[in-house]
């Protein structure tokens, strides 16, 4: 059965904030579900500041549609994470609402509590820091995770009890763009990324990320369809694109690094890297970052415009 594109599902991440790196891997290999609008991902790094952070998260957890429990002995051990969220999480999974599924990090007392009963990834529940090679371990997660999200898709609506997936429409720019409610500008706007629809054929203020001193209005459907700075894309492209795409390019290259080989550690389209080393568009400030670990460099080592 095909699934309905315009519907998305809540994936929340359950976890001890000591694992926050195994998180943050977790959530570069689960991108490319992101990218298509399967999933958007929710944890506690997106609450604000003033919110009280209980019942936020009591409000996340209590909409996901997939709910990923990352198992270690610091999991384990914290009240908050085994006692609440997770008791809380199982209950929904047994009411047929949510799906449950560990992610073992490393070997730890799991099978022994109420997680032992669920299929716990990566396949057998082996853990991530048992694999020979961890980027093998985790795609296993990712394609079985996956496999889950398109089940769910393909459900029909009414089917009684599970949460129903989002529909995009009812997402914000932030949800469903965070790349691009980067470059929002804060000032001329009155409304902010998180409190506009991603679909919204509203005319809004846009802050280049090249220069911040570069402003221009479009809505938000065009700039998501990839109207981007008019300036750097039409004038100074002799000034900010090229400089930067050749520093790329001499990075790769000094490497010895091929574009596919590149393209696929960064995830993107080997295009959208061809593109940024000719200086056709610029990357956005997430993608800038990835760049960044990549070749240990900062953004102005590669060349990236300074404000
Ligand atoms: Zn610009």
């Amino acid at each position: 059965m095909a699934s309905d594109s315009t519907k998305i599902l809540k994936v929340f991440y359950c976890y001890a904030h000591r694992d926050k790196v195994w998180r943050d891997a977790l959530e570069r290999h689960l991108e490319p579900m992101r990218r298509l609008h399967q999933i958007i991902t929710w944890y506690d790094r997106h609450i604000e500041a003033g919110v009280e952070w209980k019942k936020e998260i009591e409000a996340h957890l209590n909409t996901s549609n997939i709910i990923l429990i990352l198992v270690s002995h610091n999991f384990l051990y914290s009240d908050y994470c085994y006692g609440i969220e997770m008791q809380r999480a199982l209950e929904r999974h047994k009411a047929g609402e949510a799906r449950v599924i560990p992610i073992i990090l490393r070997p730890a007392e799991w099978k022994e509590t109420p997680l032992g009963e669920l299929q716990a990834l990566p396949t057998n529940g082996k853990p991530i820091t048992s694999w020979r090679n961890r980027d093998e371990a985790f795609q296993d997660i990712a394609r079985e995770i996956h496999n889950v999200v398109r089940t769910l898709l393909a459900q029909p609506q009414n089917r009684s009890g599970s949460a129903l997936p989002f529909s995009i429409k009812s997402l914000t720019l932030r949800v469903l763009y965070p790349d691009i409610a980067e470059e929002w500008d804060p000032l001329e706007n009155t409304l902010t990324p998180d409190n506009i629809d991603a679909t919204s054929e509203q005319t809004v203020w846009w802050r280049c990320i090249a220069n911040s001193s570069h402003k221009w209005q479009a809505t938000i459907s065009s700039r998501v369809e990839g109207y981007r700075c008019p300036v750097c894309t039409k004038k100074s492209v002799t000034d900010v694109m090229i400089p930067f795409g050749n520093g790329l390019r001499h990075e790769r290259q000094s490497q010895g690094w091929s574009i596919y080989q590149v393209a696929e550690r960064l995830e993107v389209p080997t295009n959208t890297l061809a593109g940024w080393e000719k200086g056709d568009f610029m990357p956005t400030p997430m993608m800038l970052r990835r760049i960044c670990v990549l070749y240990g460099k900062t953004p102005k080592e590669l060349g990236w415009p300074e404000e």
